[in-house]
């Protein structure tokens, strides 16, 4: 009898311990950050976009915000006549502007340039190189990536399931400085621990952290979205123009895209106010898919 006690004593406590590794937050809430470095790296441009009132709200509150996506977008297209460098130029002149929107400069806009739907065939190798270079170069204190999945692996679609094992697999390999040793002493960088992580795109059930975006946050990023003319609206099958904006888009269109965008933004919701929720992470890089 005594060892049953003990062996559901140690079940409750494994399951106590379990549910508050899930719900770990920040200790200092997300709309609090100061002062920090934050890096956001995705697959493709408006991959971002889920976390642009995130991203706004810090930048205001005076962190350093860069966002690195690694393919160019040339890909995503439904118009016959689109070819692969105008959709990038097109890809890039949306994120710009999208940023712009939120508050992130140009220069703080990094695109690797691999081809859209084919960053699951790049050397791996050379991608995770290029982004421990900029790792060590940022020093971000939080990482935004795409969720690769927590007790599990999440079947993410081609680039994402990349984009989420490389953002976390270069943050590991960052931190160990005989990992791409030339970086260290050949370009006068150093070895990069990244602590605090910010996963979006996981399972629901695995989101911990929901930052409240309402007013202006909400606001800026429904007029980023917005930004995302050639994805979301007719020019996704017919891009007839160039730095096409919602203004350009004929009435029935430019309002079913706004309102498409709109819905993006403000349905959103947790308790009645617009939110983006993340899985909030702690710790090495290791432990980051562990349920333990
Ligand atoms: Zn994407």
């Amino acid at each position: 009898m005594e060892n049953v006690n003990k062996i559901v004593t140690l079940t409750l406590l494994m399951v106590v311990f379990a549910a508050s590794a899930a719900l770990a937050q920040p200790e200092t809430p997300v709309s609090e950050w100061s002062g920090k470095t934050i890096l956001l790296v995705g697959a493709h441009p408006d991959d971002d976009s889920r976390s642009y009132g995130t991203l706004s709200m810090l930048r205001e509150n005076g962190n350093e915000v860069y966002v690195l996506l690694m393919t160019t977008g040339n890909v995503g297209t439904k118009d016959p006549d689109m070819t692969r460098d105008r959709l990038a130029k097109i890809r890039r002149g949306e994120e710009l502007r999208a940023l712009n929107e939120i508050g992130i400069p140009e220069e703080n806009y990094i695109n690797l340039g691999y081809t859209d739907g084919m960053l699951e065939f790049a050397d791996k190798e050379e991608v995770a190189r290029r982004l421990v270079k900029w790792y060590r170069k940022i020093k971000p204190d939080v990482l935004f990536a795409f969720d690769p999945g927590y007790g599990y692996q999440k079947w993410l679609k081609t680039d994402h399931r990349r984009a989420s094992y490389l953002a976390v697999d270069a943050a590991r390999a960052s931190e160990w400085r005989l990992i791409f040793p030339a970086q260290i002493t050949q370009d006068g960088l150093e070895a990069h621990l990244i602590e605090e992580y910010m996963f979006f795109s996981g399972v629901e059930e695995d989101q911990n952290t929901w930052v409240d975006i309402s007013g202006k946050h909400a606001d800026r990023k429904f007029e980023a979205v917005s930004m995302h003319v050639s994805q979301f609206s007719s020019a996704w099958n017919d891009y007839n123009g160039t730095d096409l904006e919602a203004e350009d888009l004929e009435p029935e269109d430019r309002k079913a895209f706004l309102k498409k965008m709109r819905s993006r933004v403000y349905d959103n919701q947790k308790d009645g106010t617009a939110v983006e929720g993340f899985r909030y992470y702690k710790g090495i890089p290791d432990g980051i898919g562990h349920r333990d």
